[in-house]
């Protein structure tokens, strides 16, 4: 096996998942960037790589599993292996990104198909593309698993009603959909723990990205940071955690 490392970043083209992927390119790291337009993933490959970065595109839609399998094919024929996944890779609400978003997940009125569509990327696209990704991650001998999910998954910090999480709108799809995903990054640290593989979920705090309209206060950059943390972790670091950059966050 070569020593170069291979990492995918789902969602990578733009955001918290490209600013990860370019902290990942150091040198002796390839990086790949999931993206579900193959323009978009080459522009944002073509851009690190001008930056000095091992940086290529591969075309991955999370909901298609299609494209999850063909991804891996992909990584297997060129690389042979995986040492690093972040799923990434998310959506909030509709789409459409505006205040109406987050009205429109009020538990009482949401509609049930934008739940749906939120848990299919934030949930199961997980589950599509781990498992796809899981045969190459075993060829790894440090394989780390991140998954990006937020402060709103907490469901000791949303349901303290004095806490600072209380005035945010009650929501049917996004805050669940996170919450999911810390579930089961809590089952999949437990199968992989004895293989050595090591899962965890990072909140990378309120970041200026599309998917907030650029309200967040902290750049892409400053929240890669802590995601990049647990995708490169000793042997010794820890599985099945919960981490903001300010260290473990309660489920
Ligand atoms: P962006 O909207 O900037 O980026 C989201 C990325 O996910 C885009 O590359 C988008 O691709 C991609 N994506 C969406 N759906 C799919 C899909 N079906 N298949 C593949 N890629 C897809 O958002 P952020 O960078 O802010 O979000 C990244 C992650 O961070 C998400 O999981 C989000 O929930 C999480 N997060 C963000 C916070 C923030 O304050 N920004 C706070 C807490 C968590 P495309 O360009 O094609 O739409």
């Amino acid at each position: 096996m070569s020593e170069q490392k291979v990492a995918l970043v789902t969602g990578a083209n733009k955001g918290i998942g490209r600013a990860v992927a370019g902290q990942l390119a150091e040198p002796g790291t390839t990086v790949l960037i999931g993206a579900r337009d193959p323009r978009r993933g080459e522009e944002a490959a073509a851009a690190l790589r001008a930056a000095g970065g091992d940086v290529h595109a591969v075309t991955l839609d999370v909901t298609d599993r299609s494209t999850a399998r063909a991804a891996a094919r992909q990584v297997e024929e060129r690389f042979g292996h995986l040492d690093v996944l972040i799923n990434n890779a998310g959506i909030t609400g509709s789409g459409q990104v505006s205040p109406q978003d987050a009205y429109d997940q009020i538990p009482s009125s949401v509609d049930l198909d934008m739940v749906r569509r939120v848990f299919e990327t934030n949930v199961f696209g997980v589950i599509a593309v781990t498992n796809a990704m899981l045969p190459l991650l075993r060829r790894s001998p440090a394989p780390r698993i991140v998954n990006v999910s937020s402060h709103a998954a907490s469901l000791t910090l949303t349901s303290d009603p004095d806490g600072p999480f209380a005035s945010l709108l009650p929501s049917a799809a996004y805050t669940p959909s996170k919450s999911a995903l810390s579930a089961l990054t809590v089952q999949y640290a437990n199968e992989l723990r004895k293989d050595g593989i090591l899962v965890n979920a990072v909140a990378p705090g309120y970041v200026d990205t599309d998917s907030n309209n650029h309200t967040g206060h902290l750049t892409p950059a400053q929240a890669a940071a802590v995601v990049v943390r647990l995708a490169t972790l000793g042997a010794d670091g820890p599985t099945g955690g919960f981490f903001s950059e300010d260290g473990p966050l309660p489920w």
